[in-house]
């Protein structure tokens, strides 16, 4: 780490402590480098931090750079592409983030820039390669929450720049709601870059204002704020809205302090030794335990391990202890296991879906959110084939 100065010692450390490479940590308000070539730079930060504003930031001052003379273009120019041209990639999932601008607007707090034609919605990395086989004299591409792809888009944009000396930036949440490396493209993003603009936002507990990093999911539940359980589903798609609904989260920035993450013991201590003895073909555990969650919550070791861990009188105890409100709490284990753990079979799964009566919307829902096909009920898959 080369940090610009000792204000970003702390920033150095956070970034360490994830496993980046040696980096260079910048400021985020000098204006762009276009000579500099083959740079994959990182722009990283919570929800509210900026991240589109640095993009549009980058392309306000192509504008001016492509006002400069043949002198300038010559030091902008690798392979006949100038990295005075910027392209913005953004997902096709995104179409209707942003309804109430037009379709080449690139749109942040307080404004937007209108891109015109360097802009393109893309499926994924075959879809960036054709946009780069499209538009071979711009040298500059910034792909909006890259994280969200494949994995071999990493690959794709590596190659590029080394060859041809492209610039690639990428705005995007690196941490989800458990304070981890999002995914695996994620972490390929980290691997590779060779810059790094770290930015942080106001924690929004409203009894603080600390810079902070940290993306919390919680759900809004009779007018409580309700922490998401540790092992919540990793990915749920849905919009920007805000939700009064235990079934659909809600997300803010928020410091170490303000970040609620409860069950994180419970998560490992009891539910996937749960599901390891479920993989040996012992389901008697689990299932108890899921009974416990779907039907009476007092019964389950859940239940026991907030009793141990949020009952100390501290403030953020009632908060934590908000976290077993919210609905499904079941079918949430029950995900965790399958999706992300591979500890419980699909079969399995059917098995206590039916058993235990389980919430099959829900269930189907997520699924679909993380791109796991399972058959839990006829009329249901099909209904997911559909879509
Ligand atoms: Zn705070």
């Amino acid at each position: 780490m080369v940090p610009d100065d000792a204000f970003d010692s702390d920033t150095a450390f956070f970034l360490k402590s994830l496993g980046f490479p040696e980096l260079k940590i910048h400021h985020a308000f000098n204006h762009f480098d276009f000579v500099r070539s083959s740079r994959r730079i990182l722009v990283i930060g919570p929800m509210g931090s900026g991240k589109t504003e640095y993009s549009s930031r980058v392309w306000r001052d192509s504008r001016v750079a492509l006002t400069k003379s043949a002198v300038v273009a010559d030091q902008t120019t690798n392979s006949g592409a100038d990295r005075r041209r910027v392209f913005f990639i953004r997902s096709a999932l995104d179409r209707s983030r942003f309804p109430d601008y037009p379709d080449d607007a690139l749109a942040y707090r307080g404004g937007y820039e209108r891109l015109g034609e360097a802009i393109a919605h893309i499926e994924d990395s075959f879809g960036l390669e054709e946009a780069m086989r499209r538009n071979p004299q711009t040298g500059t591409w910034i792909i909006d929450e890259a994280s969200f792809y494949d994995e071999r888009l990493a690959y794709v944009v590596l190659r590029e720049s080394q060859q041809r000396g492209l610039i690639f930036i990428f705005p995007t949440l690196i941490l989800n709601f458990r304070k981890s490396i999002f995914n695996a493209s994620a972490r390929l993003l980290l691997d590779l870059a060779t810059d790094v603009f770290p930015l942080t936002a106001y924690c929004e507990h409203s009894d603080c204002m600390t810079d902070s990093f940290y993306t919390y999911r919680y759900y809004q539940v009779d007018g409580r704020e309700c922490p998401a359980l540790y092992f919540d589903p990793l990915i749920i798609v849905g919009g920007d809205a805000r939700r009064e609904d235990s079934r659909e989260p809600n997300y803010c920035t928020r410091c170490d302090l303000h970040h609620y993450l409860p069950g994180k013991e419970y998560t490992f201590l009891v539910l996937k030794p749960l599901g390891a003895a479920a993989a040996q073909g012992d389901l008697q555990g689990l299932r108890e335990e899921l009974h416990a969650l779907h039907a009476d919550l007092s019964a389950s070791q859940l239940q026991r391990s907030f009793a141990e861990h949020y009952n100390s009188g501290r403030p953020s105890d009632e908060i934590n202890n908000n976290a077993l409100r919210v609905a499904c709490i079941a079918e949430r284990a029950l995900l965790f296991l399958f999706v992300e753990e591979n500890l419980v079979s699909e079969s399995q799964m059917q098995q206590l879906a039916g058993e235990l009566d389980l919430d099959r919307d829900f269930l189907v829902r997520r699924l679909r959110d993380a791109r796991r096909a399972c058959r839990l009920d006829l009329s249901i898959d099909s209904a997911v084939l559909r879509d």
